[in-house]
């Protein structure tokens, strides 16, 4: 199912009026395991921005799931990953670089594009070689658009693991309690 998401452009038309455009990203899947890599190597794309937390690893956990890591290994093969977070937590960004063997950058402010830019620049690519990946159309999506690349919009990673996986810890951690 595709997702619509409109949003007031900040310019007018000839009459005056907001003009409405429609937010509508490249690629809807439902997480990031569904990418197409095939496609993307074969649509001449080199480099791959992910937004974090919900899209590469669960909100706020500061690590990747094992089968994220795994699937990362698989797309490391053909691509540039860099990691494109809005969080401003300096101490968080740091733990997540220290678990990535790849870019990881905070503070970039989307759907502004300016710090996303500049690094897209001086890995001296452009834009029609990058793809953005994203759970949050306004944010991750809105800004892939303005840079003129590639959108994909992912469920939650926490979406698709929190059913069974989670409750299962959860019980096997109420194992260790007495009650
Ligand atoms: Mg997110």
């Amino acid at each position: 199912m595709l997702l619509f998401v409109l949003w007031e452009s900040n310019k007018e038309n000839f009459e005056g009026e907001k003009k409405k455009v429609f937010l509508v990203p490249d690629y809807n899947l439902k997480n990031i395991y569904e990418i197409d890599l095939d496609k993307l190597k074969s649509n001449g794309i080199k480099l791959i921005l992910f937004d974090l937390d919900s899209t590469l690893m669960v909100s706020k956990s500061g690590k990747y799931l094992p089968e994220t890591i795994d699937w990362l290994n698989k797309v490391k093969q053909d691509f540039k990953i860099a990691v494109v977070s809005n969080n401003n937590r300096s101490d968080y960004i740091e733990k997540v670089r220290a678990i990535s063997d790849f870019d990881v950058l905070g503070s970039c402010a989307k759907p502004d594009t300016a710090v996303i830019e500049e690094y897209v620049s001086n890995c001296g690519l452009n834009k029609n070689e990058c793809v953005m990946v994203g759970d949050r159309p306004l944010t991750d999506i809105l800004c892939g658009k303005r840079l003129g690349c590639t959108t994909i919009l992912v469920g939650s990673i926490n979406a698709e693991n929190e059913g069974v996986p989670t409750r299962f810890v959860r019980w096997l951690e109420r194992l260790t309690i007495k009650k």
